[in-house]
């Protein structure tokens, strides 16, 4: 029986098959919870903070601002399962907090979100390419001063390196093509801004790198396709599964594949009994 399509590609989920044929498959087809992780989370709080930042007038955004920015996030957060799940201890809450401060004092090394005019702020964007339902969310999106778009996206980790940073500019050109499909107009400039660092990394979209990451998309579309038809998503060990949280189901880390079945039918079972109508 072949697995079922996922229902749309997004920059993470792209990037996710790039990486691990199967960690893919655990994500974004059997939708197995992940664990949440303190950076991760930290990096939610972080987003947060900067999108009460811009909702406030230009001359309020300053830095004693986005503290107030990040404990009223902060708060919010609290009685979320995503920071909930971390069962931080005092002490440990307490260097997640300051973490995200220098996180946000880092920030205003990188830009003046005073000069800034934006136009959407975490803006969900949807639109079918070629037959494939593409998803992203754009941090934010604003107007330079000749009017252009800007998409600009925050990033709480480390700058990549050379490898990677193809891979994240992939990333780029994907919201780019977003934004041209449903506009019509391509954006100006495309940022990255490293907060950690701090790094801005700047891509400027042309008609190569657009059709470039058109068929990238087709191609991966047709991957997937294939995958789920015969069943076959491989792990790729790396680095990176020091940060899976899908170890207990993954045969490289003698996990069990048919678990990750079993919750996918479970849940697909409870969809069917849900949607069918109460008998009188
Ligand atoms: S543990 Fe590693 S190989 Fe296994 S699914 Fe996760 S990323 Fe892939």
């Amino acid at each position: 029986m072949a697995l079922p399509l996922p229902l749309s590609l997004s920059p993470s989920k792209v990037s996710s098959f790039t990486d691990c044929g199967l960690a893919f498959r655990f994500s974004a087809i059997d939708r197995l919870p992940e664990p949440p992780s303190v950076a991760a989370t930290r990096g939610t709080l972080v987003h947060a903070a900067l999108e009460r930042l811009f909702c406030l007038e230009p001359h309020e955004r300053t830095h004693e601002r986005s503290l107030v920015c990040l404990e009223d996030a902060a708060a919010e957060l609290r009685a979320h399962p995503e920071f909930s799940g971390l069962e931080l201890d005092a002490e440990a809450e307490a260097a997640f907090l300051e973490e995200a401060r220098s996180l946000l004092e880092r920030y205003f090394r990188l830009e003046d979100p005073t000069t800034i005019t934006p136009i959407g702020i975490e803006l969900k964007l949807e639109v079918e390419v070629g037959g494939v339902r593409l998803r992203g969310i754009i941090d934010r999106l604003e107007l330079d001063a000749d009017g252009e778009l800007i998409v600009t996206d925050y990033k709480t980790g480390r700058a990549p390196g050379e490898r990677q940073e193809q891979q994240r500019l992939a990333g780029v050109a994907f919201y780019s093509l977003l934004c041209e499909r449903l506009f019509g107009r391509r954006p100006a400039k495309v940022q990255l801004l490293y907060l950690a660092d701090p790094l801005a990394i700047i891509s400027t979209p042309t008609d190569r790198s657009t059709r470039g990451v058109e068929r990238k998309l087709a191609a991966i579309w047709m991957a997937v396709e294939r995958a789920c038809e015969r069943e076959d998503f491989r792990p790729n060990p790396s680095r990176l599964c020091d940060w899976c949280g899908f170890k207990a189901y993954c045969p490289s880390f003698g996990g069990d594949i048919a678990l990750a079945d079993a919750y996918r039918i479970d849940r697909e079972l409870e969809r069917q009994d849900a949607a069918e109508p109460a008998l009188a």
